[in-house]
Formats: structure tokens, C-alpha cells, sequence
């Protein structure tokens, strides 16, 4: 066991792990919420991490590191979407 910093508050912890228990509980939901996200109506490329932030409540700097997890691998979210992919969101994907 180290000292360690966790990365989603701030406290000073002795774990493993990168959060503290505390935190680890959140990450835990939050990961929750981004699975039923990535299985219901996500498509590669036509979404941006700002998207997902809004319909989860899960922070950017939350999303980033939890988008890391093994659980989402192979999953790429563009921090914004470019003029042309909005484009194509209109042509391809009916809003919801
Ligand atoms: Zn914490």
C-alpha cells in the first residue's frame, strides 16, 4: 500500500487504486451510467465528450479518465465534433 492522491477529489489515501473508497463508489456509478450510454443509441464519432457530459452529468475530467477504464476499450469520443461530422449527424443520425 501507498500514499497515494485520489485524482477526483483531492484527499490523501492509502490504496491501490487511483481513487479513493469513497470516490471509488462514484467512478463505479459513473461507469454504470457510461455503459448504458455506450448501449443505448452511441454512435462512433457522431458524438463528443461534451455530449456524453450533458447526458450523464459525468464531468470532463471525469469522463476522460473514466473512458480509460478496459470496460470502454475501443471507444473513441472526440472532445468536440467538427463542422463536417455535424453535418453528417443531421444526415445519418435521427436526433433524439
Ligand atoms: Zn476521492
Amino acid at each position: 500500500m501507498e500514499i497515494k492522491k485520489c485524482v477526483r477529489c483531492g484527499q490523501f489515501f492509502e490504496t491501490v487504486n487511483d481513487v479513493c473508497n469513497n470516490c471509488l463508489a462514484k467512478d463505479n456509478k459513473d461507469i454504470g451510467k457510461l455503459k448504458d450510454y455506450f448501449s443505448y443509441g452511441y454512435v462512433a464519432g457522431k458524438v463528443s465528450l461534451g455530449d456524453i457530459s450533458s447526458n450523464t452529468g459525468i464531468t470532463i475530467k471525469n469522463l476522460n479518465r473514466l473512458i480509460e477504464n478496459s470496460e470502454f476499450e475501443g471507444v473513441y469520443v472526440p472532445e468536440t465534433l467538427s463542422q463536417n461530422n455535424n453535418i453528417d449527424n443531421k444526415k445519418v443520425v435521427a436526433k433524439v
